[in-house]
C-alpha cells in the first residue's frame, strides 16, 4: 500500500475527526480555522474559534463588520496581521468573488493572508482538489518518509520537497481521499510524528520511512538559517483614572503591535515623563518590569502607571476608555493581563 492509501486509511481510523472545524466542507469555517491554527495551538483555537463563529457566522457579517471588531475577537491570540488579513480577505470574498470562496489553490491564493499551503488545504479539504500543503508538521513527516537531509532554508531545497509533496498525493477516488489524505498528514505530524521522540511504533508509515529505517527520526527536517532576534526596551504609560478608565491609543501602521489600542509607548522613561502633565509627574509610579516574547524579538516592557482624574485632558495622542469599551478592543496580549487588573480592581 503506497504512502497516501496508509495516511487515508490511517486519518479514518485514528486522526483528530472530532475538531469543530471538522466533518464541514463550508470554505469559510475550514479557512478561518487554518489562519487561527497558524501558530497557535489546538487547545487555544478550541476557545477562540466558537467565539469568533458566534459573533461572524459567515464571510458576509466578517466582511461587514468594523476592522477594530475583528482584532477585539482575536485579542490573545497575537500575530495580528493574521487577524487584518481576515478581515481584508473576507471584504475580497464578498467584493470579488460574490461572496463565495474560489474553489481552486490557484485563486484561493490571490486572497490576503492566504499562502500556497492554506490555500491547499482549504480547496483539498473543501473542494477535493488534489494539491498539496506543506506546513512544518507536514515537512517533518515528508522529510523523515523520504530521508530528505537537505537544508530547507535554501529554495531549490524547498521547492523538491514541494514537488515530491504533490507527487504521493492521492490518485483516485479524490473527493473522498483528498480531504482525508490532508488532515491526516496534518495529524500524522501534529500526534504520532512529532517533533522530539516520534512514536514510530504507531505511526502507519513507519515501514516506508526512510528515518525510521536509520533509526535517526529526529535528524530531519534540516534547516540552519536561525531567527535573528533583537530586544527593545519600551516604557507605557498606564494613565487610569478612578473609574477604571485608562488612555489608550491606536499603534500606528506598521510597527509593534500595528493597528491595536494600547497604553501610550515611550522609549525611555524620560520621554514617557515628558508626555505626562507637570502635575501630575510626580505621581508617576514604576511596575514591576516584564518581558514578551515576540517572534523576531525580546520586548523588555515598563509600565509606568499614574492616577489622573476621570476626564483629565491629556496632551498626548488617544483617548480614555472604560473597562467596558477597551474589553471589546484589539488589545496586546500583555496590555490586555495589565489592565485586566484594572477591571478587577473596578468591580
Ligand atoms: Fe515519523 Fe517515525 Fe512515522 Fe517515520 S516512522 S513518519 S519518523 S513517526
Amino acid at each position: 500500500m503506497d504512502l497516501a492509501a496508509r495516511i487515508v486509511r490511517w486519518q479514518q481510523a485514528f486522526g483528530r475527526n472530532d475538531l469543530p472545524w471538522q466533518n464541514t466542507r463550508d470554505p469559510y469555517r475550514v479557512w478561518l480555522s487554518e489562519i487561527m491554527l497558524q501558530q497557535t495551538q489546538v487547545a487555544t483555537v478550541l476557545d477562540y474559534f466558537p467565539r469568533f463563529l458566534a459573533r461572524f457566522p459567515d464571510v458576509a457579517s466578517l466582511a461587514a463588520a468594523p476592522l477594530d471588531d475583528v482584532l477585539g475577537l482575536w485579542s490573545g491570540l497575537g500575530y495580528y496581521s493574521r487577524a487584518r488579513n481576515l478581515h481584508a480577505c473576507a471584504l475580497d470574498v464578498v467584493r470579488l468573488h460574490g461572496g463565495a470562496f474560489p474553489q481552486t489553490a490557484q485563486l484561493l491564493q490571490t486572497l490576503p493572508g492566504i499562502g500556497r499551503s492554506t490555500a491547499a488545504a482549504v480547496a483539498s479539504l473543501c473542494f477535493g482538489e488534489r494539491v498539496a500543503i506543506l506546513d512544518g508538521n507536514v515537512k517533518r513527516v515528508l522529510t523523515r518518509v523520504l530521508g530528505f537531509d537537505a537544508d530547507l532554508s535554501v529554495a531549490a531545497n524547498e521547492r523538491w520537497l514541494w514537488d515530491e509533496a504533490s507527487r504521493v498525493l492521492p490518485a483516485r477516488d479524490l473527493q473522498r481521499a483528498m480531504p482525508r489524505y490532508t488532515q491526516g498528514v496534518m495529524d500524522l505530524g501534529a500526534t504520532v510524528c512529532t517533533a522530539r521522540k516520534p512514536a514510530c511504533g504507531a505511526c502507519p508509515v513507519a515501514e516506508l520511512c526512510v528515518a525510521f529505517g536509520q533509526e535517526l527520526p529526529e535528524r530531519y527536517p534540516v534547516k540552519t538559517r536561525k531567527i535573528k532576534r533583537s530586544a527593545q526596551s519600551i516604557w507605557l504609560l498606564w494613565a487610569q483614572a478612578r473609574d477604571g478608565s485608562v488612555w489608550l491609543d491606536k499603534r500606528p501602521t506598521p510597527g509593534v503591535w500595528a493597528g491595536l489600542y494600547c497604553l501610550p509607548l515611550f522609549d525611555s522613561r524620560e520621554a514617557l515623563e515628558a508626555a505626562v502633565t507637570t502635575r501630575y509627574r510626580k505621581h508617576l509610579e514604576d511596575v514591576p518590569a516584564f518581558t514578551h516574547v515576540l517572534t523576531h524579538k525580546d520586548l523588555y516592557l515598563h509600565p509606568v502607571k499614574v492616577q489622573i482624574p476621570t476626564g483629565a485632558k491629556q496632551d498626548i495622542d488617544g483617548a480614555w476608555m472604560s473597562p467596558d469599551e477597551w474589553l471589546r478592543l484589539g488589545l496586546p496580549a500583555p496590555v490586555r493581563k495589565l489592565l485586566a487588573e484594572v477591571a478587577r480592581g473596578s468591580d
